[in-house]
């Protein structure tokens, strides 16, 4: 028997990278999964590989009217919607002087704006039946980072956002909390290392050492505590922000 046998979980940015790797953990444990990405093709095949009976849709987290038809997908083909995780992310980095306007909405839109729209939608069916699950992924970088103005703004509102769920939507039955990553290896740091010039498996070497686990993370590290975050273990957890991050916070 399964942890999550009976449940649908939504993972939004689940065709690849950390939302994969949440999408991959719920069906092992016995979620029916929808994966929702920006491009349908991508959900689809990401949605195949975890087996039968999963879903892919193509949503654009930021747009409201593309949210709003995920989610009646979901409940239409999976019959319901019991756990929700915020992956979808972006980022556009560059020292404040050289951020664009666009490059600060985008993100904002993403990760800001698309959190709050998936969860607005959710909610809704978490309350009326008295049960829901909500992961947000935040990030070391809301600590403040090096060319991440708008990524760090981003990450720490994802904290304040998942603290106030947690107040308004405890007594419905509902657990919000939030994970803050450190370096996880997957085609959003391998991108920022081509941005740096740096060869991939150098830039992971540099970060192992750096941290005091002496390794970088895994998506399978941060599906983990998605896991346990949404099962009914962690049921006396809300509005909590998670560091997974081999405790990178603790020397930078
Ligand atoms: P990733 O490999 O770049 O995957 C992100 C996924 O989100 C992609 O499939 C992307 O689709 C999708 N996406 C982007 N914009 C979207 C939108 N508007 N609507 C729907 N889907 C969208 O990233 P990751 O490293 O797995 O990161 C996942 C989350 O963890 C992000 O929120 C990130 O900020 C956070 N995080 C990551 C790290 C890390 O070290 N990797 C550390 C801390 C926090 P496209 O490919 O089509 O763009």
């Amino acid at each position: 028997m399964g942890r999550f046998d009976g449940r649908v979980a939504v993972v939004t940015g689940g065709a690849r990278g950390i939302g994969f790797g949440c999408a991959q953990r719920f069906a092992d444990e016995g979620a029916k999964v929808a994966v929702i990405d920006l491009d349908e093709s991508a959900a689809a095949a990401a949605a195949a590989r975890l087996g039968e009976g999963h879903l892919g849709i193509g949503c654009d987290v930021s747009v409201a009217v593309s949210v709003d038809a995920a989610i009646e997908r979901v409940l239409g083909d999976l019959g319901g919607i019991h756990i929700l995780v915020n992956n979808a992310g972006i980022t556009r980095d560059n020292l404040l002087f050289k951020m664009t306007e666009e490059d600060w909405d985008l993100v904002m839109g993403v990760h800001l704006k698309g959190a709050f729209l998936m969860t607005k939608a959710a909610q809704k069916h978490f309350v009326a039946q008295k049960y829901g699950k909500i992961v947000n992924l935040s990030s070391v970088s809301a600590l403040g980072n090096r060319g991440q103005a708008n990524y760090a703004a981003a990450k720490m509102g994802v904290q304040g956002f998942t603290r106030t769920l947690g107040i308004e939507l405890g007594p419905y039955g509902i657990n919000a909390n939030a994970i803050a990553p450190g370096f996880i290896a997957t085609e959003m740091t391998d991108a920022t290392a081509a941005r740096l010039g740096v060869p991939v498996d150098e830039f992971r070497a540099r970060n192992a050492e750096r941290n005091p686990v002496r390794r970088v993370g895994f998506p399978e590290d941060i599906a983990a505590t998605a896991a346990f975050l949404c099962s009914d273990e962690a049921s006396y957890i809300t509005g909590q922000t998670l560091y997974v991050d081999g405790g990178a916070k603790l020397v930078s």
